[in-house]
């Protein structure tokens, strides 16, 4: 919804990697040890697959990074690429959800989504202490330049999705502001 909306290219990592797996290919095989233990896979690969990911739409209007960066050190290397290209990221935005709520979504989600790694309760809350150690610090990252906002992540689709358009929609760096003037 935020994709049509705002007219971005959406970039998952999670994606990018489950990809690399279906192929087979030796990046497949090494992010593959990682996601099945719910631990990140190393920064220099991930950084090394946004990038190109980055660098195969050189068109697009904006950006939508999903599960990305999720540690300090990728983080700024998004700064720096973003800064290479006279880009920087314009807001960073957190679903709050209480931990029992997020692992019936994932489980439910593990019904149907075919990831080995939304069916296994340990795992999950493996990824959950991984998000707090490593990722939660991205958050306050971006706060320090005034860029991070928390958005309650319960309520229906549709909530959240106007919530979330609230933040973008008020972005002072905002790219669509710039093409529109
Ligand atoms: P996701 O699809 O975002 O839930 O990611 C699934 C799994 O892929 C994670 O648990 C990690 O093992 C790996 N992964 C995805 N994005 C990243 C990232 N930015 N850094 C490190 N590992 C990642």
């Amino acid at each position: 919804m935020l994709v049509e909306q705002y007219n971005l290219v959406h970039i998952s990592t999670g994606d990018l990697f489950r990809n690399e797996i279906q192929k087979q290919t030796p990046l497949g095989i090494e992010a593959k040890g990682y996601m099945s233990r719910g631990e990140l896979v190393p920064d220099s690969v991930t950084i090394g697959i946004l990038k190109n990911a980055v660098d195969a739409n050189s068109e697009a209007e904006g950006f939508i990074f999903d599960g990305f960066p999720r540690t300090i050190p990728q983080a700024k290397a998004l700064d720096a690429l973003l800064d290479d290209l006279g880009e920087e990221v314009s807001g960073l935005v957190a679903l709050s959800v209480p931990e029992q709520e997020i692992i019936n979504r994932i489980l439910l989600r593990g019904k149907s989504s075919g990831r080995p790694d939304d069916n296994d309760p340990a795992i999950v809350r493996n990824r959950i202490q991984v998000y707090e150690d490593e990722t939660s610090p991205v958050y306050a990252h971006y706060a320090g330049v005034g860029k991070s906002y928390m958005v309650n992540g319960i309520g229906s689709v549709d909530e959240i999705f106007e919530r979330l358009s609230e933040v973008i929609d008020n972005l002072d760096n905002s790219w669509w502001d710039e093409e529109e003037e």
